[in-house]
């Protein structure tokens, strides 16, 4: 997934004609502007929400996105499940674990998951597909990847629990080999593709 935060409308354009086709962003209200300009490639573009998400959005999320990666409580998964447009397909979702046990990021501890998962999974509106996280950085190449094993084993867990879940979101720019080496199957890369954001 190509993380095109802060980056222009035309900045996905050049990447979408370069062949790439699901884009990730943080902010609800950037992200529904560029969609706006990119309309006409609405039908070969895949738009995935990464960025934490307030009640007060979903309704908007529910109708413009494909896949929201940072689901970390029911409310809002009920939220999106029960404004989702019939006429589209569910919502995939992803269920965000705290793995480095830090609160400012976000996510939902490892030990209240399964239950989590659960009622995410029971939502008509929606489609669980897996896990996605946010370690703490670390520039150590060993230590990057005890948090992407650790979410690839929540992951079987699950699949152990009977939950039809595929997804591992995990690895950004500067851990991508890491999470890759760990079974990431979705990284979602900014800056490598990009360039700094300013
Ligand atoms: C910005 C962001 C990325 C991309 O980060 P890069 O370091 O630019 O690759 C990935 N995931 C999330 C959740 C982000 O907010």
């Amino acid at each position: 997934m190509a993380v095109s935060k802060t980056f222009s409308g035309a900045a996905v354009r050049e990447a979408h004609a370069a062949g790439q086709r699901a884009f990730g962003e943080n902010y609800v209200q950037e992200a529904l502007a560029k969609m706006a300009a990119l309309a006409d490639l609405r039908a070969s573009i895949e738009w995935h929400l990464i960025g934490p998400l307030q009640s007060n959005k979903t309704r908007e999320v529910a109708a413009a996105f494909d896949w929201v990666h940072t689901i970390d409580r029911p409310k809002i998964a009920e939220r999106l499940s029960a404004q989702r447009p019939p006429g589209l397909p569910p919502l995939q979702v992803c269920i965000q674990v705290n793995v480095s046990g830090e609160t400012s990021k976000g996510g939902v501890e490892p030990a209240a998951l399964a239950t989590l998962a659960r009622q995410v999974a029971a939502l008509p509106g929606l489609t669980l597909r897996g896990l996605m996280s946010i370690p703490e950085p670390t520039s150590d190449p060993v230590a990057q990847r005890a948090p992407h094993r650790e979410l690839a084993r929540m992951l079987r867990g699950l699949v152990a629990e009977g939950l039809a879940v595929d997804t591992l979101s995990m690895g950004m720019s500067a851990d991508l080999e890491a999470a890759i080496a760990e079974g990431a199957t979705m990284v979602r890369v900014g800056t490598a593709i990009f360039g700094a954001r300013g």
